[in-house]
């Protein structure tokens, strides 16, 4: 499709996955079969939504859409997740991770094109910033996911916002996406099994302690001083580690729910004994949990990842301190599972949805 004809495509439907449930078209009990439709049933074309009039579905499908993208490509990896990479609307790409582990179907969303905090270990970051993505937007690469592994949307129990872009700096939109995740005519998701991972943007873990959701908050640390954190994040030159964690112990004290450090360890960088022991200190009297990362590498990476008998030690070092440690070994590695991979380079493996004309869906 040409960007003409996808312009065009844009300006003659509604993204009808904007809507919170009271708000859908139709009638009374109409606006509920749509939800059932959309949310538990998993319906990308509102011609499957057989028990409504077929004029209905005729003027529902004129005036709006469901999917927001052009194409859906999928990369099945080894361990099970599969990489979905979605070109939308407007030719732009965005990308999720579906992880079917241990009977928890978990889904990393994206919430933005690229990204703008620019940190050096990050694929996304190398990219620059795209364009935020609309709360649809991120609904929509759970529903595509749901849809291709033909289960219900409902069946997804575990939703991070740790693909592309920084969802502090995307609130509003991201706060629409959760809401409609959390609404009991939507996904009827819990707020426990929502995760926000942010590089660390003060003012937006305030407003998000306000918001009050009950979602769980990620902050990607990576280096307990500031010096090492600049050389690796840029917006580090912004916000202090003492300014972040201020605002953390705000969102802990508002929501009592504990906050997990994500630390990706660098070879040389932040590996040393002194920065575990260092990230002990400053952790004390916080409830956290220290998620250590094994740096997934990508191509043009000028950072390298601590070898594994490293990453052992440094969470070692952390448990004796009394601070409670896990490791995350990265999944999907073989299809690029890291956050900006599938962008920067890509030959699809398998492309499961042609390019829809507009209204056809
Ligand atoms: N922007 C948000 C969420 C997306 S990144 C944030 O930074 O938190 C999700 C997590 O993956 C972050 O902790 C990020 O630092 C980490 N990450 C990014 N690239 C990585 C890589 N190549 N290897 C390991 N972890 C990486
Ligand atoms: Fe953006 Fe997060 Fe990547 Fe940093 S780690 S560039 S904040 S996506």
């Amino acid at each position: 499709m040409t960007g003409e004809a996808l312009a065009q495509g844009q300006s003659t439907t509604r993204p009808i996955l904007e809507l919170f449930p009271e708000e859908l078209p139709g009638e009374g009990y109409r606006k509920a079969q749509i939800a059932h439709w959309l949310y538990a049933r998993g319906a990308l074309d509102f011609a499957e939504m057989t028990d409504l009039p077929k004029a209905l579905r005729e003027a529902l499908a004129r005036e709006w859409r469901i999917s927001e993208f052009a194409l859906v490509e999928a990369y099945p990896s080894q361990d099970g997740s599969v990489k979905y990479l979605f070109t939308l609307l407007d030719g732009k790409k965005t990308e999720a991770v579906y992880m079917p582990y241990q009977n928890r179907k978990t889904v990393c969303l994206s919430s933005m094109v690229g990204c703008p905090a620019g940190c050096t270990f990050c694929a996304t970051g190398a990219l620059g910033f795209g364009r935020n993505l609309t709360a649809g937007e991120i609904l929509a690469q759970l529903l595509a996911i749901a849809h291709h592994q033909g289960i219900s949307p409902r069946e997804i129990r575990n939703v991070v916002l740790m693909g592309m872009g920084e969802p502090l700096l995307n609130l509003g939109n991201v706060l629409k996406a959760v809401r409609l995740m959390l609404h009991p005519k939507a996904l009827a998701m819990s707020p426990r099994r929502i995760t926000l991972s942010t590089v660390g943007i003060p003012r937006g873990i305030y407003r998000l302690a306000e918001e009050d959701l009950g979602v769980r908050l990620a902050l990607s640390l990576h280096a307990p001083d500031d010096e090492t954190r600049r050389r690796i994040i840029p917006t580090a030159h912004r916000y202090p580690i003492a300014e972040i964690l201020e605002a953390v112990r705000h969102y802990y004290a508002k929501t009592k729910r504990r906050v997990t450090f994500e630390y990706t360890l660098l070879k040389g960088v932040n590996d040393h004994p002194w920065q575990a022991r260092l990230l002990a200190k400053l952790l004390r009297g916080i409830s956290a949990h220290v998620n250590l990362i094994p740096f997934n590498p990508w191509e043009g990476a000028r950072v390298a990842g601590t070898p594994k008998a490293g990453i052992l030690a440094f969470a070692e070092e952390l448990k004796r301190l009394g601070v409670p440690t896990s490791i995350r070994f990265s999944r999907g590695q073989d299809v690029g599972a890291a956050c900006g991979q599938l962008a920067l380079k890509a030959p699809p493996i398998l492309t499961l949805t042609p390019t829809p004309e507009d209204g056809g869906r």
